[in-house]
């Protein structure tokens, strides 16, 4: 075998792409990322690209502020950017027991330095006047949270990966590995032919668990649908009058986008599996509730929609970790937010893969071994996601 490499990334969205990256930087000669299609091609390039740092767990909240840093540095490291646009972040209450989750969670992210604020009802009203009035019971604030521009963050990846010297090849698919022992390297099976590597990290968002069974690895990681859509330009829905907005119990988010407002939700029963079909019915339960709350959209017609497949885990947190029994293969997964936690998630999986810990956070609990034989976990859920499945597909 005559191809070989220091390390083998497998998949080109935000997860492999940035953690080949990363992987260069430290310092390997030779990195190669095997794309079965093309860069992007998965959830990374459909995304409508939140970034919070108000984050329902501290990992969450860890990822949230490790990420949006690595998006403002961006320009002076590579050249380009993802296009992060600091917007503000407003998690309203509707319920006393909404109040109560996030008064303890504000605590725990002012704690890990995130500068949230809490808005009574009427600081509500006045800071997003897009919101029907007298609705809420008060909410969070984050000023710096705000969101990338998906499709800019591919191409801030590609320029990335480019200037490093990291190989490239797209349109090549990994078909399996094999480990000559627990700590050594690997032979890395391609639609092109083998790889000797040093080392593997395997990514795949949504397809994560089909990677993982190419490699003998059960990992409970899952794909369902999302829908996002984007509304017609208004004047009242002018990006400095419209804060970002997560109605958390509805799994509904809207931010500003090209003098309209992109809105996503994600329907709770909706059953896993990939599916990019969009689901019309449900699109009118979605503008529904936004028109319940952005009394201005109702008149408004829609400018984009889509579904795409979006990737979870049954906590909805992130996987980070080397595979059991195999040293020198790291798995990765962002659980959904692959925008806000992405490059937090791409930076400690290679220091995973390099040395066994990373300083972005500990990512000791964040391995797979925290699932038992059924894919649950022994970690509580992050309470601040959309409503993703618990489970994962069977098939
Ligand atoms: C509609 C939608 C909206 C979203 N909105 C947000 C948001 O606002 N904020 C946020 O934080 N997150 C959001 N997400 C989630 C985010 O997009 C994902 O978490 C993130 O893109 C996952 O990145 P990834 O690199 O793990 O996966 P992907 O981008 O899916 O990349 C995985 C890649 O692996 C490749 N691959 C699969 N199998 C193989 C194989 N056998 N061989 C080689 N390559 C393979 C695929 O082709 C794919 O390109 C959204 C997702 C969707 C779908």
């Amino acid at each position: 075998m005559s191809d070989t490499a220091d390390a083998v990334v497998v998949g080109g969205g935000t997860v492999g792409a940035w953690c080949a990256y990363f992987l260069r930087r430290a310092g390997l000669a030779r990195v190669v990322l095997i794309e079965k299609g093309f860069l992007g091609q998965g959830a990374s390039s459909r995304a409508a690209g939140v970034v919070r740092m108000q984050g329902g767990t501290p990992e969450a909240v860890r990822l949230g502020i490790w990420s949006r840093r690595f998006y403002l540095s961006q320009h002076d490291e590579i050249g380009t950017d993802s296009g992060f646009t600091e917007q503000g972040y407003l998690l309203p209450c509707f319920t006393e027991a909404d109040v109560a989750a996030a008064e303890q969670r504000m605590a725990m992210q002012t704690a890990l330095g995130v500068p949230v604020t809490w808005l009574d009802p009427r600081e509500v009203d006045a800071a997003n006047p897009t919101l029907a009035p007298g609705q809420t019971l008060g909410g969070t604030f984050c000023a710096q949270d705000g969101f990338i521009a998906p499709p800019r963050n591919v191409a801030a990846y590609t320029v990335a990966l480019i200037r490093s010297g990291a190989e490239v090849r797209e349109h090549v698919a990994f078909l399996g590995l094999t480990a000559d022992g627990p700590a050594s390297g690997c032979t890395v099976e391609t639609s092109r032919g083998p790889i000797a590597a040093g080392m593997v990290v395997l990514t795949g968002g949504p397809k994560l668990a089909a990677v993982g069974r190419l490699a003998g690895l059960r990992i409970p990681a899952g794909g369902v649908r999302h829908q996002v859509a984007v509304t017609e330009r208004h004047p009242d829905l002018d990006p400095a009058r419209v804060p970002m907005v997560f109605d958390l119990a509805a799994g509904l988010y809207w931010r500003p986008e090209e003098g309209g407002l992109l809105f996503g939700m994600s329907n709770p029963d909706e059953p896993p599996g990939e599916n990019r079909e969009v689901d019309e019915e449900y699109l009118a339960k979605m503008r529904a509730r936004l028109a319940a709350l952005v009394p201005v959209t109702a008149g408004l017609g829609l400018r984009r929609v889509w579904a795409a497949t979006i990737d979870y885990t049954p906590d909805h947190l992130p996987i980070i970790g080397r595979a059991p029994g195999l040293e020198r293969v790291t798995v990765a997964c962002a659980g959904g937010a692959g925008m806000m936690w992405g490059p937090g998630v791409a930076r400690a999986a290679a220091d995973v893969a390099l040395t066994g810990a990373s300083d972005v956070l500990d990512t000791s609990p964040l391995g797979l071994d925290r699932f038992d034989e059924a894919g649950h976990s022994r970690l509580a859920t992050d309470p601040i996601a959309l409503p993703f499945p618990e489970r994962i597909a069977s098939s």
